[in-house]
């Protein structure tokens, strides 16, 4: 048996393990390794296969390709000042190929005529000879050790101011003398049930592998390992919420009779079941903790209306947070209208809202005269208190962090939650980043919604755009005109932005539609005036409103049938999927019109997505992975760390989640129990993930 390493030796300092000093750890703490452990977990970036050399002759142009030959010759020139070349040639018997560097004259001295060597690297041979432009290279002879060839070679994401070869070399020596040493963490019964490798041959396999089949393996222990952690902290994060007293509602009563039975259409299946999801939670003693996730459209905000009912028939106030404030207002006036006859309040409370007017709705919430509070931020503030809440309902909750719900929920005793995204993601993605919520997935939107076509339009073809709009209205719809965002996503100029609207507006009116009320809507005009523009296009005495993009979300417009969105190019595909779900609310054929002459391949990847589908699971999905899901998420803000090993784009990643999520919560029903049989257990989980950081506390 080999001596275990501690904990407090895992995890000093990587300055201390022997080969790195203290200049190669500042170059490794750029890359996040800090500790001896995080030193053992730098995995290789890719491998090369150096089991099989391929022939010189039967290279391929562009090819990634690694061969072995003896040198010929070597070769320096200096075609332009400030320009040295060097030329190595080599043969292995059956052709010649050529290593090409620029500006690296010290190579030189590495190579001589009759040593043998390898390349490794992409092939060119467009012109004349067959090259290898600033390959990876090896000198055979010198090194004896078969650690850089015939076999399969870790390539390293960063090597400071080292070769590949000779951070390979530190590594090899690192992991020969510490994996066997690193003490297995995961629980016997985990490994066993999904065939996992142990922790020390996984990771001398990871960084030197034997062959592909070890690697595969020893990279699904990390997977499995990862997920697992991950998972394990989410389990705790749920029972814990759970192990807290919640309110239990009794969902029957008049209010929710009232309301299911005064509404105008039936609800989706999909509305359903996440009905009987929301009042199966909200009659537990437990308090509830669910995402409802849904298309653009698919009648979530009812749902929430129900909830905030059954809280308000049991003596509580409810609070429904939104991200803007126009969306606020929105659900604000959808709510009133939903609940005209009902016996109870509703206030709106923005940072719009005037200051006396404000304060009269706190005192007011204070005392439990209000009972259902729509708002901004502006709820979380401190001057904001509850007499009673019982309900927390958060919209578009990828736009708050997790503290901005914590403070809302603190307001209440355990309130009950109720997060409603718009953004639907794959189930795989939402286990991730949800993963201690209970999700609801409304599928389906209400029938006789027709679907939406989606055209690409050039702008020189504006006028015609503009005709199509004219027959439209005349046929009694409405249109909607977004100009583009000015400034990056997340950075907008909303001034010059409402300059730029206004300015559309006021040509529109004059030029192109003079017997047609345009109305305009920007960020930055006062609350009542946003308000009563919303008011006018609502009721069709505006049958035309040009915006920015702050009608993101929200409009709740059914006459509307045509979204034309300027400049479409520069936006995002959930903004404009967002944008284009303000159209197809009614009965009538809807069309979103995106202007735009795209000028780079992304932009034209977002737009030709736009064109193809309706599907809001399908353009998050592509959305993802033209993005990817850090920037996709803003998953910092989360404070979900991104996952490193496991690869939510790989179909197989989502039964290994599936494996783990059952797993941690089997675990976690262990209690305390648990990390006193797998202390090391909660210290990775902790490491790997610091937002599970002191969970499992609780018995
Ligand atoms: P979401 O919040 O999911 O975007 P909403 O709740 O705003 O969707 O619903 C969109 C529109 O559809 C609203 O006008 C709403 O009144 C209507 N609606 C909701 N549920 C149904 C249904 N089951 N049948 C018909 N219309 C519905
Ligand atoms: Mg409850």
């Amino acid at each position: 048996m080999e001596k275990s390493l501690t904990l407090a030796e895992l995890k000093s300092p990587v300055q201390y393990v022997k080969g790195i000093g203290p200049s190669r750890a500042k170059t490794l703490a750029k890359a996040g390794v800090q500790t001896c452990l995080d030193l053992l977990y730098y995995f290789p970036r890719t491998y090369q296969d150096r089991t099989k050399f391929s022939l010189i002759p039967f290279l391929k142009d562009g090819e990634i390709a690694t061969v072995k030959g003896r040198v010929i010759s070597v070769q320096e020139t200096r075609p332009k000042p400030g320009l040295h070349l060097l030329k190595v040639i080599i043969s292995d018997g059956r052709g010649r190929a050529e290593g090409v560097w620029f500006n690296q004259p010290f190579l030189k001295k590495q190579f001589s005529s009759g040593k043998e060597v390898i390349f490794s690297g992409r092939v060119s041979r467009r012109f004349g000879p067959i090259q290898f432009s600033n390959p990876d290279w090896e000198i055979l002879d010198e090194d004896k050790d078969p650690l850089h060839t015939g076999r399969i070679v870790p390539v390293y994401p960063l090597t400071g101011n080292l070769t590949q070869r000779a951070f390979r070399r530190k590594m090899k020596d690192i992991i020969d003398s510490y994996a066997p040493m690193v003490p297995e963490f995961l629980p016997p019964s985990f490994l066993a049930k999904f065939g996992l490798m142990p922790l020390n041959l996984a990771l001398s396999q990871i960084h030197f592998p034997e062959s592909l089949k070890q690697l595969q393996e020893a990279k699904r222990r990390f997977i499995y390992e990862e997920l697992l952690l991950l998972q394990l902290g989410f389990a705790l994060r749920w029972k814990e919420r759970k192990a807290r007293g919640g309110i239990s509602f009794k969902t029957e009563g008049s209010l929710t009779q009232k309301f299911l039975s005064s509404l105008p259409f039936p609800l989706t299946e999909g509305q359903s079941q996440a009905l009987e999801d929301i009042r199966k939670d909200m009659r537990s003693t437990r308090p509830m903790n669910r995402l409802l996730q849904g298309e653009v459209g698919s009648g979530k905000t009812v749902l929430a209306c129900y909830a905030m009912l059954v809280a308000v028939q049991n003596g509580y106030q409810a609070a429904f947070m939104a991200p803007t404030e126009i969306l606020a207002g929105q659900h604000f006036l959808v709510l009133q209208e939903f609940l005209r006859d009902f016996p109870l309040k509703v206030a709106l409370i923005t940072s719009g809202t005037q200051k006396n007017q404000k304060e009269e709705i706190r005192e007011a919430l204070k005392e439990g005269k209000i009972d259902i509070a729509v708002g901004t931020h502006a709820l979380i503030q401190e001057e904001v208190s509850f007499r009673k809440l019982g309900l927390v309902v958060i919209d578009e909750q990828h736009r708050f962090g997790v503290m901005q719900r914590k403070i809302l929920k603190e307001k209440g005793e355990n309130p009950d939650m109720l997060v409603l995204t718009a953004t639907p993601i794959p189930r795989s993605l939402a286990l991730t980043i949800y993963g201690d919520f209970d999700i609801s997935t409304i599928k389906g939107l209400p029938s006789g919604r027709q679907p939406i076509t989606t055209y690409l339009v050039n702008t020189s073809r504006e006028k015609d755009v503009y005709d199509f709009l004219k027959k439209e209205i005349i046929k009694g719809r409405q249109a909607y005109i977004v100009c583009p965002r000015i400034g990056e996503e997340g950075k907008e100029d909303e001034s010059l932005a409402a300059q730029a609207a206004l300015k559309l507006r006021d040509y529109l009116q004059k030029e192109v539609f003079p017997d047609f009320q345009l109305g305009l809507l920007h960020g930055r005009m006062p609350t009542s005036e946003k308000e009563e523009v919303m008011r006018l296009f609502k009721q069709n005495e505006i049958q035309i409103l040009v915006s920015t993009s702050v009608i993101e979300v929200g409009i709740d417009v059914p006459n509307a049938s045509v979204m034309v969105i300027w400049n479409a190019d520069r936006f995002g595909l959930a903004q404009l999927h967002q944008l284009r779900g303000r159209v197809g609310r009614g009965p009538y054929k809807s069309y979103c019109i995106l202007l735009a002459d795209p000028k780079n391949e992304d932009a034209l990847k977002r737009l030709d997505v736009m064109v193809r589908t309706n599907d809001g699971f399908l353009i998050s999905a592509e959305d993802l992975k033209i993005r990817g899901p850090g920037e996709f998420f803003g998953l910092e803000q989360h404070g979900t760390p991104e996952l490193k090993v496991a690869d939510l784009f790989l179909p197989e990643t989502q039964k290994f989640l599936e494996d783990c999520r059952e797993q941690a919560f089997l675990f976690s029903n262990e209690g305390k129990g648990l990390f006193k049989k797998f202390p090391l257990l909660k210290e990775m989980m902790e490491a790997r993930f610091p937002f599970s950081s002191g969970l499992g506390e609780v018995g």
